[in-house]
């Protein structure tokens, strides 16, 4: 992996950069930051970078290192992760794991928990693996210029991180650490105390749209929405893209909560957001809406769940029922069919949708207007 391959954080990659370029780099780093802002996808890239045998501002790709790396299978880049089962080891799951950074770096420890069948066990590092980690890290170097263990989640360490504390504090010649976690309480001090701490922030809007058009050839309308809803998580944004049919019940969901917190900037927020997806999209999203609310009357009027939603949909419409009743239900529709109106007439959909989401605010409340 080359941090061309990983979508924004210029910020950090040029820091890493000018770190493999002085040569002076630390034995210890740790990325800070969820997996879906990528930290995990840099330590993997910083580790090609390093074993790059003509590495200039980037990996080349092209020598003997990269491709062993590209392929995640650096004799000298080893690799750590939590697995489970009680004497479990990462090389066990060696396959698994280099098939899941090729397809998706960003993705998170439930998907990877999941994809090794764990079902409802917790993940962990365990006691044999800080062992395996002692004895490769003991070998001299087998071809390249350092000895490099990626971890990823140290977290799931628990106390067993006590037996790699002396290897972090005094690792042999030339022995990299490459730590990525996301829970800075739940790793020891005493190695967060080693490391030199390397923060990967949450990706901006425009990063996540450029990356689900490289990644996923997504159009710019519909990437602005998804990287909405995906809040800096390039994960989640994967998720939302892979599963379209979800968009507009996820955005209709989203807009009902912060309608009915009503908070006036998360509302600005969205209408923003909103006024970006093009008339006919916002048509589309309000006759979904009204659907929605035809389902829900149906299922407050009834009790009866046999109603036309996907089951997300109904856990919400279920939750919804709770706090509107059949008059409420019936202001709401009143109001998307009247923006459906207002929309075919060109009506600015900025002002349009942000009294539009005062007035539900007021709805969801029970306050007069
Ligand atoms: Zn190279």
């Amino acid at each position: 992996m080359k941090f061309s391959d990983i979508i924004g954080q210029g910020r950090t990659k040029s820091f890493l950069q000018r770190l493999a370029k002085s040569e002076r780099v630390p034995h210890a780093l740790l990325f800070l930051g969820s997996t879906g802002s990528g930290n995990l996808a840099l330590a993997v890239a910083f580790a090609q970078l390093l074993q790059c045998e003509n590495a200039g501002e980037e990996a080349c790709g092209d020598c003997p290192a990269c491709r062993k790396a590209a392929q995640f299978a650096h004799p000298d880049v080893h690799f750590s992760f939590p697995t489970v089962g009680a004497n479990a080891v990462s090389t066990d799951f060696l396959k698994a794991w280099r098939s899941a950074l090729g397809e998706n770096p960003y993705r998170d420890i439930n998907a990877w928990l999941q994809q090794l069948g764990a079902e409802n066990k917790q993940g962990n590092i365990t006691k044999d693996e800080c062992n395996a980690i002692i004895k490769k890290l003991s070998l001299k170097a087998f071809e390249g210029r350092y000895k490099i263990l990626v971890m990823w989640l140290p977290e799931y360490l628990g106390k067993e991180g006590n037996r790699l504390l002396k290897l972090i504090e005094e690792p042999p010649e030339q022995t990299i650490f490459l730590l990525a976690a996301e829970n800075q309480e739940m790793i020891l001090n005493t190695i967060l105390s080693r490391c030199q701490i390397v923060k990967t922030e949450l990706l901006g809007d425009d990063d996540i749209v450029e990356g689900l058009h490289r990644k996923r050839s997504i159009d710019p309308d519909r990437a602005r929405q998804i990287a909405f809803l995906a809040g800096g998580d390039f994960n989640l944004a994967l998720q939302l893209a892979d599963n379209p049919e979800n968009d507009d019940a996820r955005f209709l969901l989203d807009w009902f909560r912060r309608c009915w917190r009503g908070n006036g900037v998360e509302l600005v927020q969205w209408t923003e957001a909103f006024a970006k997806l093009g008339r006919e999209n916002q048509k589309q999203f309000l006759q979904y809406g009204l659907h929605f609310l035809r389902e829900l009357m149906a299922l407050v009027a009834t009790g009866n769940t046999a109603v036309r939603l996907r089951p997300e949909e109904l856990s919400t419409a279920q939750n919804m029922a709770k706090v509107l009743d059949f008059e409420k239900i019936t202001q709401l529709a009143g109001l998307f069919n009247d923006n459906v109106y207002y929309i075919e007439r060109n009506a600015n959909p900025k002002i349009l949708f942000l009294d539009t989401s005062i007035r539900m605010n007021h709805i969801l409340k029970n306050e007069p207007f």
